[in-house]
């Protein structure tokens, strides 16, 4: 008669008992219901005309009356931009004049913004048109976080501080661009950086654009704040303002309408 050490037989019997959990595991067929997800329900939200109106439950910014939701970005004084034909239009007027910011804070959220550079656009390059909408408005100081504003329709300039950039970091996938005197919208998507207590970087910001309906910048990774001059650093914040750009050059102002926001979690 052969013999077997025990732990041989150990062995053959662990294996016996895995095939047969194996095969019970098999008989039990997966079920679509396995993998259904009932709750919580979505909000409903009744979605705006055209897909460009504001939907139910966003916080309307501009909606071409006044510029309630709007104060100046120097001294948070009332803004003074012209608002005229529901359109809202960059006051450059240095003493009333200045770039505007929401009177409310956000972190992360969804933004539609309509834009127009004007039919009788003159100047070149960074000096035709530029105005920015600067997606967190950190601080008197700060440079914050620019999606340039600047006419794109066959105006040269550097590409990564073209209309549809993150200002100095990131070059759009497309020019997509209409001429001046024609309305062009911005959907963004903005996922706000997050810090550490100690201030240091604990994820960084995201960006989605779509530039006329069309992609512009795909979840891009911002490196931080849109300098000038100079590398992007980050320096830690909350919650910041939207700030829309009264750029200093002597170019026709640019005009705005139709701004809407929906926070998210
Ligand atoms: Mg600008």
């Amino acid at each position: 008669m052969m013999r077997f050490p025990i732990s041989k037989l150990l062995a053959f019997a662990a294996m016996t008992a895995m095939a047969a959990s194996l095969s019970a595991q098999q008989t039990e067929k997966p079920k679509p219901e396995d993998t259904e997800i009932w709750e919580p329900v979505p909000a409903v939200v009744t979605p705006g005309a055209n897909n460009t109106a504001p939907p139910s439950d966003a916080i309307v910014l501009f909606d071409g009356k006044n510029e309630d939701e709007w104060v100046s970005a120097k001294d948070h004084s009332p803004a003074k931009w012209t608002v005229a034909d529901g359109v809202l239009t960059v006051s450059k007027d240095p003493v009333n004049g200045g770039s505007i910011e929401t009177k409310r804070s956000f972190k992360n959220y969804q933004l539609h913004v309509e834009w127009k550079i004007p039919e009788n656009i003159t100047g070149s390059g960074q000096a035709r048109g530029n105005s920015g909408v600067f997606l967190a408005s950190t601080g008197p100081g700060d440079a914050g976080y620019e999606l340039q504003v600047l006419d794109a329709f066959g105006n040269k300039t550097y590409v990564n501080g073209m209309a549809g950039s993150i200002y100095k970091q990131a070059i759009p996938l497309a020019n997509p661009a209409r001429k001046p005197g024609e309305w062009e919208t911005y959907d963004v998507v903005w996922t706000a950086p997050t810090f550490n207590e100690d201030g240091s970087l604990k994820t960084p910001a995201y960006v989605t654009v779509f530039f006329n309906g069309v992609l512009v910048e795909n979840h891009f990774e911002l490196q931080g704040q849109t300098l000038y001059i100079g590398k992007p650093f980050y320096k830690k914040y909350d919650s910041a303002p939207i700030k829309l750009q009264a750029h200093g050059d002597k170019s026709e102002p640019i005009s705005f309408r139709n701004i809407w926001i929906r926070e998210l979690p």
